[in-house]
C-alpha cells in the first residue's frame, strides 16, 4: 500500500471511526460483456485491496442488467481475474439479474409513490424534451397518468404486452435540474431477449441508475467505489435511495480517476472488435491489455498489483505511460527468475582446437540477486552464437565477436575468431574459432581482455524451440482501433535454440534469456515436442527515447489524494458535452476541464459542426501539441478543415494524423498537404480489387488455412492490403471488400 493514504481510505478509516458503519462492503460490478482489462485491475485493487486493509469484503458483482450481451464466458474470466491477482473472491459471485424480482417491486414503489411514470414518447422526443444546459427541459404529457394506469401499463410491459421501446418507466423528479441527469431519467427499457441466466422470464430491464444504487443497498454496500464518469449520476443513486426511505445505513457513492494507458485501446466494445476481427488470436492474446492476456504472455500478478499502487487513486483522469507497467514487471522478474541462454538467429560456430566434452557448472543467478540454484552447461566442439554477435566491419563501439577482437562465451571460455565461412552468395554461415583453455569462467588466469560476454548453446545439446516476440500492438500513442494496429507486433522464431536445462523444467516458468529478455512457456501452445515460449518484455525499455517526454508527465500525475473537483462553470460545459453534443465522459471531461481547449473545440465547431470528431482531435491532438507550445501553427479552421475530409471519406482517419503532423510542423492547410502527398483516400473498389487479387495470389498458404475454416486470416489480408496502400485505402471498403473476395476464392 502507498504510504500516504489515498482519499477514497481516508474516508473509510473516517466512517468505521465515527460508527457510520460497523464493516466496510465494498463492491467490484463490472457488466460480464467482455473480458476484464487492466483498467478493471485497477478497479479490483482499490474494492478488493480496500476491503482487504479493513477487514471487511468485497462482492464481485456483474451488472447484468443488458441481456444481448452477456455471456458465461465473461463471468468466468471476471472471476479468474480476481482470483488470479489474489484477491478472494468469495464463494459468491452476486448477480444484479437475482434481484430482478426485487428491483421490480421497488419500481412499483415508485410509481405507488407517485415518483416514477410510463413515458411514451420515443427516443428522439425523450432527447428533445430533456432541453440543453441553458433550457430547461419539458415533462412529457404522458407524466400526468393516474397511478393506477402507471401500475397497469407497467404491469404489462413486464408480462411482454409492447414492443421494444414503446414505453420505458421514468422518475419523475425535475425537468429543469440543472444536473441533466435528473432531468426524470429512464428506469425500466422494454428489451425482448434472452438473458443469459433469467432466459426470458422478462422484457423489461432496469436501467443502469436503478440497479446499481439498490442491488449495492440490497448487498449492504457501504462504499460504492465507481469512475469519474459517473459524478452526474450520484444524485439519482441518492434520489433513488431517499425518495424509497431505505432502513439506514446506505451506501454511498465515490468516484475516482479512469485509468488510461497509451499505446493501448481499453474498453471492453474495442477489444471485442479486435478479437472479432481476428486481429488478434482472442481474449487472451499476448498483446492485449486484457489480464487472461498478460496472465499468458507471462506477467506477475505481483507486477500488475505494484503498477496499479504506484500509478495510485486520484480524482482526474490521466494517461500513464505503457513503460511504466513494462518497467513493473521487469522490476519483478529481475530478482526472481533463472538466468538461461538462448540463441534466436543462430549461428553455427566450431571450436578448433577443442574436442573433448564437459559439463560447466553454471550458476542461475548473477552475484548481486540473493538466490541460489545452479545447472550443468554441455560444452562441446560445435556452438551456436547469435548471429548479431560477430561482425565483419564492425562499427565503433562494437564489443563482441570481431576478426580482431576475442569475446568470452558466458559462463565458458574465451574464443578468438580464426576464419569465416561464408555459402556461395556471401553470407556467413558458419566461423571457425580457437578456444583458450586458461580463461574457463571463475579460474581465468589467461590474461586476456574481452569487452563482452555472449550466449551460446552447444549444438548437440541444444533444443529447437518457438519463440514469440511481441512488440506493441498499436503504433501510435492514442489508438482509435483495428487502423492503428502495429503490423510487426508479433515475430514468430520458428527455430531458436535453448540450452537443454530449461526444457526440462516444470511448466508456468518464467526465465531471463540473457541478453534477450524475459520469457514465458506458453501456458496454451507449450508441448514437449513443440515447445513455445513468449517473450514478456525486453532488458531495457527500447522504446525509452521516444516516449521520454511522455513519462515525465505520468510522474507528475502519480499524485494521490484529491484533486479540484469541477467548477459549476467546468460542470455546466461537461452536461453539455456529454448530453447535447453525445461526446463520451473522458473526452467531456478534458475539454470541460481546460479553458484553452475548450474554447479551441467552440470554434472549431462554429467552422464544422461534427461534434464528435472535432472533440477527438481537440481533446487528443490538440491537447498534446499545446502541452509542447503555446504557439500553435494551425488554426481552428484548419482543424475544422482536417475533420471535414475525414467525414467526408477525402481522407481516413490514419491519413489525417499524417496530415496533423504537417500542420503541426508547418501550419499548411490539410487540403494542400493532402493534395501535395497525394494522401486521398482510396475507396474506389476497382482500384483496391486488384491489390487485393495480388495479396491473394501472393499468400496461398494463407488461402487454404481460411478455407480449413481459419476465418482469423480475414484480418490478416485486411491488414495486408491497408499496409500495401500505405493507410491510403478505406479500411471500411477494404473490410467489406476481402470479406467478400475470401468467400469466393
Ligand atoms: P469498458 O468500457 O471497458 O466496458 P466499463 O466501465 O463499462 O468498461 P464495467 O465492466 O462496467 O466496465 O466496469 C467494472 C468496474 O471497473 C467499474 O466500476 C468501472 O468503473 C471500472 N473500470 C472500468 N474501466 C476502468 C478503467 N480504465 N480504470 C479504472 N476502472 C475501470
Ligand atoms: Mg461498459
Amino acid at each position: 500500500m502507498n504510504e500516504s493514504k489515498d482519499f477514497l481510505r481516508t474516508i473509510v478509516e473516517k466512517d468505521l471511526k465515527s460508527g457510520k458503519y460497523k464493516e466496510v462492503i465494498t463492491r467490484f460490478p463490472p457488466e460480464p460483456n467482455g473480458f476484464p482489462h487492466i483498467g478493471h485491475a485497477k478497479a479490483i485493487c482499490i474494492n478488493f485491496g480496500i476491503a482487504r486493509d479493513y477487514d471487511g469484503h468485497c462482492n464481485l458483482r456483474m451488472d447484468d442488467t443488458n441481456p444481448t450481451k452477456e455471456d458465461t464466458k465473461y463471468v468466468e474470466a471476471l472471476q479468474d481475474a480476481v482470483q488470479w491477482l489474489g484477491f478472494d473472491k468469495g464463494k459468491n459471485t452476486y448477480f444484479t439479474s437475482d434481484y430482478f424480482p426485487r428491483i421490480y417491486d421497488y419500481a412499483v414503489k415508485l410509481i405507488k409513490m407517485g415518483k416514477a411514470y410510463v413515458d411514451s414518447l420515443n427516443e428522439e422526443e425523450i432527447r428533445e424534451y430533456r432541453g440543453g444546459v441553458k433550457e430547461a427541459g419539458k415533462r412529457s404529457k404522458y407524466a400526468q397518468r393516474s397511478v393506477e394506469e402507471n401500475l397497469d401499463l407497467f404491469e404489462k410491459m413486464k408480462n411482454g404486452e409492447f414492443k421494444d421501446g414503446e414505453h420505458v418507466l421514468r422518475a419523475k423528479i425535475d425537468m429543469s435540474a440543472a444536473n441533466m441527469k435528473m432531468r426524470d431519467p429512464l428506469l425500466y427499457r422494454i428489451r425482448h431477449a434472452h438473458h443469459f441466466r433469467t432466459g426470458n422470464d422478462w422484457s423489461v430491464y432496469p436501467m443502469y441508475d436503478f440497479a446499481h444504487c439498490l442491488s449495492d443497498y440490497i448487498e449492504g454496500i457501504t462504499h460504492s467505489i465507481c469512475t469519474l464518469e459517473f459524478e452526474n449520476n450520484r444524485a439519482i443513486y441518492d434520489w433513488v435511495l431517499n425518495t424509497l426511505e431505505l432502513k439506514l445505513p446506505r451506501p454511498h457513492q465515490y468516484e475516482f480517476a479512469r485509468l488510461g494507458i497509451n499505446y493501448t485501446v481499453m474498453s471492453k466494445r474495442k477489444l471485442l472488435e479486435l478479437v472479432k476481427a481476428g486481429q488478434v488470436s482472442g481474449w487472451d492474446d499476448p498483446r492485449l491489455p486484457t489480464i487472461a492476456g498478460y496472465k499468458r504472455r507471462g506477467y506477475t500478478p505481483e507486477s500488475i498489483l505494484n503498477f496499479c499502487d504506484q500509478i495510485g487513486i486520484a480524482k482526474a483522469n490521466s494517461m500513464v505511460d505503457v513503460s511504466q507497467l513494462e518497467f513493473c514487471i521487469r522490476d519483478d522478474l529481475n530478482k526472481k527468475v533463472p538466468r538461461v541462454m538462448c540463441v534466436l538467429a543462430p549461428l553455427k560456430v566450431t571450436i578448433e582446437n577443442y574436442d573433448g566434452y564437459e559439463e560447466i557448472d553454471a550458476s542461475y543467478y548473477p552475484h548481486d540477486v540473493p538466490k541460489e540454484g545452479s545447472r550443468k552447461l554441455p560444452f562441446s566442439h560445435e556452438i551456436y552464437i547469435e548471429r548479431d554477435d560477430f561482425m565483419e566491419n564492425p562499427p565503433k563501439g562494437y564489443f563482441r565477436l570481431t576478426h580482431k577482437q576475442p569475446v568470452r562465451l558466458k559462463h565458458a571460455y574465451i574464443i578468438t575468431c580464426k576464419k569465416v565461412v561464408k555459402d556461395a552468395s556471401g553470407n556467413i554461415i558458419e566461423l571457425k574459432v580457437e578456444y583458450h583453455p586458461e580463461s574457463k569462467s571463475g579460474s581465468d588466469t589467461s590474461g586476456i581482455k574481452v569487452k563482452s560476454a555472449i550466449q551460446w548453446v552447444s549444438s548437440t545439446h541444444a533444443k529447437t524451440v518457438e519463440v514469440r516476440l511481441y512488440d506493441r500492438l498499436f503504433s501510435c500513442e492514442a489508438p482509435e482501433g483495428i487502423e492503428d494496429i502495429n503490423l510487426n507486433s508479433l515475430k514468430i522464431i520458428k527455430n531458436a535454440l535453448i540450452e537443454p536445462a530449461v526444457i526440462i523444467s516444470k511448466p508456468d516458468q518464467r526465465f531471463q534469456f540473457e541478453r534477450q529478455g524475459y520469457f514465458y512457456a506458453d501456458p496454451v501452445d507449450y508441448t514437449d515436442e513443440k515447445p513455445v515460449f513468449n517473450k514478456i518484455v525486453g532488458l531495457k525499455d527500447s522504446w525509452g527515447k521516444k516516449t521520454k517526454s511522455i513519462r515525465n508527465e505520468a510522474k507528475k500525475v502519480h499524485v494521490t489524494g484529491e484533486i479540484a473537483p469541477m467548477s459549476e462553470a467546468e460542470k455546466v460545459l461537461f452536461d453539455k458535452y456529454t448530453n447535447e453534443l453525445a461526446l463520451n465522459n473522458e473526452i467531456s471531461n478534458i475539454l470541460a476541464r481546460d479553458k484553452q481547449l475548450s474554447n479551441f473545440y467552440k470554434e472549431a465547431l462554429s467552422v464544422f459542426n461534427s461534434p464528435v470528431n472535432i472533440a477527438n482531435i481537440v481533446a487528443n491532438e490538440v491537447a498534446r501539441e499545446l502541452k509542447k507550445t503555446s504557439k500553435l501553427k494551425f488554426n481552428t479552421q484548419q482543424i475544422a478543415e482536417l475533420v471535414k475530409m475525414i467525414d467526408d471519406e477525402i481522407i481516413s482517419n490514419k491519413i489525417s494524423k499524417q496530415v496533423f503532423e504537417e500542420m503541426v510542423k508547418y501550419g499548411k492547410n490539410p487540403s494542400v498537404i493532402v493534395e501535395a502527398k497525394g494522401l486521398v483516400q482510396i475507396s474506389d473498389p476497382k482500384k483496391i480489387l486488384p491489390i487485393i487479387d495480388e495479396i491473394i495470389a501472393k499468400n496461398p498458404d494463407n488461402i487454404a488455412k481460411f478455407k480449413a475454416g481459419n476465418s482469423k486470416l480475414l484480418g490478416f489480408f485486411v491488414g495486408q492490403v491497408l499496409k500495401t496502400t500505405g493507410g491510403k485505402a478505406n479500411p471500411k471498403v477494404v473490410n467489406e471488400l476481402v470479406a467478400e473476395r475470401l468467400e469466393n476464392v
